[in-house]
């Protein structure tokens, strides 16, 4: 494995899997391009040493071949914008288009790639697809962290083809660094922040956070699992009744090894999941029938944010609540504005996972926390413990 910082790209073209999965609008606009400006400094880096760039990516769900509004054609132009460097477009990403657009390429320029998963082949970790990549470039370069627990072509397969030249990108790198630190070099106390809709998704992580933090602070709609588990009244709120032992499972081994687990007190209820609902505060094991909990309470608010401003180490994954609708949106906001505020008080805060970064998005605060992953799912794998395979692909 070599590093980027010293590797010398001079003469050398690289294949960089960047994550480009950007949100386009229906005029086929750029509306967030968080995700390009962050591989920025690998391309620039690769530029400036004189060599030239060939960025590969992904964009959204294609099912069978080529579709218009999946096409990366329609970032040429912000990506151009951003650099301040030539891009040109392969309107293939393999074959004799590819092929002769990677050769015409100077020093400093960058071509961009058609969209990967336009070739079923990507995803299905294809060796021919992958070998056809790396015959478009003397380096491989992955950039793209989320999507970096997927074994496919262009993010781990692709690797092997280049043994003694590939690499971490600058974001990738600054991901995984930011991972480890929580994970194995973490300042107690250590506090994990959880929520969003679902506890079933969020399992392996509660688990492996049991032998990592001191605090578990649980809000969002899996709390009410827990609360039904320990036979409490829940109204409508969201409830998985084949996970209620998991629960109680979670509640007594965070007892047995000494974590903290803590459950919101109390909740902000609505009768209807909508910004015109009527709404009220409840105790959030005594929510009365035809009502549901869609945001934590002020009293789980203050619970939360005394133990975040005590924290040395805090992450978080998962909004308190719906968030994207107004009325419910206080409990996040106010647990963002914690998480800021401890910071700004020599706390790392760490924040991943696509409805917080948008949270924090929302509410101003990105600039706020110590590092924002851009993996939402790869994020959780790695917090699970899993080898990422497109990590352990440029490690290996
Ligand atoms: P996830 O994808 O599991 O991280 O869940 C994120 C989603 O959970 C967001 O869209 C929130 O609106 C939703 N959510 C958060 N709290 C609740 C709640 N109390 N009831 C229902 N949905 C919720």
């Amino acid at each position: 494995m070599k590093n980027i910082d010293s590797f010398s790209f001079k003469g050398k073209r690289a294949i960089v899997r960047v994550d480009f999965n950007v949100p386009l609008d229906t005029s086929f606009a750029v509306t967030d391009d968080t995700r390009i400006r962050g591989a920025l400094p690998a391309i620039r880096k690769i530029l400036s040493d004189g060599g030239s760039a060939i960025l590969m990516s992904h964009l959204g769900r294609p099912k069978k071949g080529y579709e218009e509004k999946f096409s990366l054609i329609h970032l040429v132009a912000i990506l151009k914008k951003l650099l301040g460097a030539p891009v040109s477009f392969s309107a293939d990403c393999t074959g004799e288009k590819a092929l002769q657009a990677s050769k015409i390429l100077k020093p400093g320029e960058v071509l961009l790639l058609e969209n990967l998963r336009f070739h079923p082949e990507e995803e299905k970790g294809d060796e021919t697809f992958a070998k056809e990549l790396t015959s478009l470039a003397d380096v491989y370069v992955n950039d793209a962290f989320g999507t970096a627990h997927r074994a496919h072509a262009s993010t781990t397969i692709i690797a092997k083809f280049f043994p003694e030249n590939k690499m971490f990108g600058y974001l990738m790198k600054s991901e995984v660094e930011a991972l480890n630190r929580v994970l194995n070099n973490a300042q107690h106390p250590f506090t994990a922040v959880l929520g969003g809709a679902k506890v079933s998704d969020k399992i392996p992580v509660i688990e492996r956070l049991m032998d990592k933090a001191d605090n578990i602070l649980i809000g969002g709609g899996m709390a009410y699992t827990f609360f039904k588990a320990m036979g409490d009244n829940i109204g409508t709120s969201k409830c998985e009744e084949d996970k209620l032992e998991t629960a109680r499972k979670l509640v007594a081994l965070a007892k047995s090894k000494g974590v903290q687990l803590l459950l919101p007190v109390d909740s902000v209820i609505a009768d209807i999941f909508s910004n015109e609902a009527r709404t009220g505060l409840a105790s959030s094991g005594t929510i009365p029938e035809g009502w549901m909990g869609l945001d934590i309470g002020n009293k789980a608010v203050s619970d939360f944010t005394e133990i975040i401003f005590a924290s040395k180490t805090i992450l978080w994954n998962g909004p308190m609540g719906v968030f994207e609708i107004p009325k419910f949106e206080n409990g996040t906001r106010k647990i963002a504005e914690g998480i800021a505020e401890a910071t700004s008080k020599g706390a790392y805060s760490l924040v991943g996972g696509g409805d917080s970064v948008a949270a924090l998005n929302k509410f101003g605060l990105v600039e706020k926390v110590s590092y924002v992953s851009t993996g939402g799912g790869a994020m959780l794998e790695y917090v699970e413990g899993k080898e990422l395979p497109g990590v352990k692909a440029i490690l290996g």
